[in-house]
């Protein structure tokens, strides 16, 4: 009895070494992003871990989508480097993104293809093996069953959005890219999402970064956030403890004293 729970210990302490050594899925250093006189990314610096769900946050105008653009591969950084899986971005695209993936409310899948032909299509696009099941899963996984000959764009914002995130899963990427991938869902439907979107990124090597005005549900989902401000990092931490480390009750009052008097928190 004591040597089996002594092995199990041991197997347990070999997986968290194990999982300490293993590279992050996305690694950003020093990124940057001018346009033109606007510094809309200023050398911005984190990782993202597998199997963690990392919150950016920051107002409107903060950076953030051109963050998530530039790693997507959709803009080009004025400077600075992104790894995915330890392969660079700029160097070798195809590679890196790969096994990427992303859902947001701007990124409309084709409005005229029904529910099974855009995951068809995308999953092809994506080299996505045993097709066919996948789309059942996801289609099942999503709710989405009843609107499975349905043309994308008749369905209601929400029903899209869980299309577009079963979209984004179709590959099991490493890498899932979320901007906010909740707002036009309701309550119950985003409650749900959030779950599955955590036993996503808790069941394989998956990364996930996303971003939300909603700070009852970063708090609920995000392992550890970044505050993102003029386009820099100010604050990173545990969104449960992060509040109290700067004298405040609630990640929204941070979220506030960031938005409003940023040079405060700066050290
Ligand atoms: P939001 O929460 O409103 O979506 P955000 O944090 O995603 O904001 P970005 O869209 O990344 O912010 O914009 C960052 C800054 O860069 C803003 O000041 C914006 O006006 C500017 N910006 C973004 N795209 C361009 C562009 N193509 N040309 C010029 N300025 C731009």
């Amino acid at each position: 009895m004591m040597n089996g729970i002594w092995l199990s210990f041991q197997r347990l302490a070999l997986e968290m070494m194990e999982a300490d050594l293993m590279p992050a899925t996305l690694s950003v250093i020093n990124l940057r992003k001018h346009y033109g006189d606007v510094t809309a990314v200023d050398g911005v610096s984190f990782e993202v871990a597998r199997n963690e769900i990392v919150g950016l946050l920051g107002p409107n105008g903060a950076g953030k989508t051109t963050t998530i653009n530039m790693i997507l591969g959709v803009l080009e950084p004025s400077a600075g480097t992104i790894c995915i899986e330890e392969v660079d971005l700029a160097r070798h695209r195809s590679r890196a993104l790969e096994r990427t993936n992303f859902a947001a409310v701007y990124a409309a899948l084709p409005g005229n293809l029904t529910v099974a032909q855009n995951l068809r299509i995308f999953g092809m696009l994506y080299g996505v093996k045993e097709l066919s099941t996948r789309i059942r899963e996801l289609i099942e996984q999503f709710d989405l069953v009843k609107f499975r000959d349905t043309k994308y764009g008749l369905l209601s914002s929400g029903e899209q959005t869980r299309v577009s995130l079963a979209k984004a899963m179709l590959n099991e990427p490493s890498l899932l890219l979320l901007d906010e991938p909740t707002a036009s869902l309701d309550p119950a439907t985003a409650r749900e999402i959030r779950s599955q979107i955590r036993a996503f990124a808790l069941q394989g090597t998956s990364g996930v970064l996303w971003t939300s005005h909603n700070m009852y549900e970063v708090e609920d989902v995000c392992d550890r956030v970044l505050f993102l401000s003029h386009g820099k990092i100010l604050l990173e931490g545990d969104p449960k403890t992060l509040p109290r480390e700067h004298g405040k009750a609630t990640l929204e009052d941070l979220f506030i004293q960031v938005a409003r008097e940023p040079l405060t928190l700066q050290d």
